[in-house]
């Protein structure tokens, strides 16, 4: 579904992508881990297109996207949760979803997408007419998903959900993860927490230095002696 080969990245003059290739197949969950500033984020931002001097080949569903801008991407069918979340705090949940769906022109599409986001959240459907800025973090990053989700995307891109959620939090947002992925969407996963990744991803790929260090399969990478010391906490 998503192939990247040899991709390479710039800010600047400073190059923080060294030719990554990784692979998602449909309906797989993918993650990416590896220390902070390992370049996972850049990663997926350069797919996408947000950083626009990259290089390499992407291809997705047998589409070249190589040079593709991020609205093209997302018409294409990826959709990004950025880190951080980025919702707009004083439009509404219901208007902070709408804005997910800009490409869509049919105001009754949206607002059947709408009803199938409300039904998968029920929380945002109690909370449509409150302020984005007066949800709590989990109750955010899930309208984060969910404005993603609007664009009905076939592969998704999360970036660090569970970053500064309590451990309750964190798991809920695992399960919907996987239970988004058994519904039919393809995921890749930046994740600091790679034990919780691992345990629902089917593959990852360790991320060091703007390089894929290592690759395998997810209960591989869990049982690796070295993945378990330099990423899993292990002593
Ligand atoms: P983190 O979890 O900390 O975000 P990461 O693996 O996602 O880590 P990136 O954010 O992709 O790492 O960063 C990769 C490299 O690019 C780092 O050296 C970082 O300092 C650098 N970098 C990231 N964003 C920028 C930016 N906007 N301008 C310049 N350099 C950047």
């Amino acid at each position: 579904m998503l192939r990247v080969e040899n991709l390479q990245a710039w800010y600047g003059h400073v190059q923080a992508i060294h030719g990554i290739s990784l692979e998602v197949g449909k309906g797989e969950l993918v993650t990416l881990i590896g220390s902070n500033g390992a370049g996972k984020s850049t990663t997926l931002k350069s797919i996408i297109g947000l950083i626009q001097k990259r290089e390499g080949v992407i291809f997705f569903d047998g589409r070249d996207i190589s040079r593709y801008m991020p609205a093209n991407s997302l018409a294409a069918g990826i959709a990004l949760v950025p880190e951080g979340r980025w919702i707009f705090p004083d439009l509404t949940v219901e208007e902070n979803l709408k804005m997910g769906s800009f490409l869509q022109k049919n105001g009754r599409e949206i607002a059947v997408t709408l009803e199938e986001q409300f039904e998968l959240f029920p929380i945002l459907k109690e909370r449509r007419k409150q302020k984005g800025g007066t949800l709590s973090g989990g109750e955010q990053q899930m309208l984060a998903i969910s404005r993603a989700l609007m664009s009905k995307p076939s592969l998704l891109f999360l970036d660090e959900p569970s970053l500064g959620l309590a451990p309750q939090l964190v798991q809920s947002i695992f399960s919907l993860i996987k239970k988004l992925n058994k519904a039919g969407v393809s995921i890749l996963l930046v994740e600091q927490n790679s034990t919780m990744a691992l345990g629902i991803a089917d593959r990852g790929y360790v991320i060091g230095s703007g390089k894929v260090l290592l690759t395998g399969t997810a209960r591989d990478l869990l049982n690796d002696p070295k993945v378990q010391q330099a990423y899993l906490g292990y002593n």
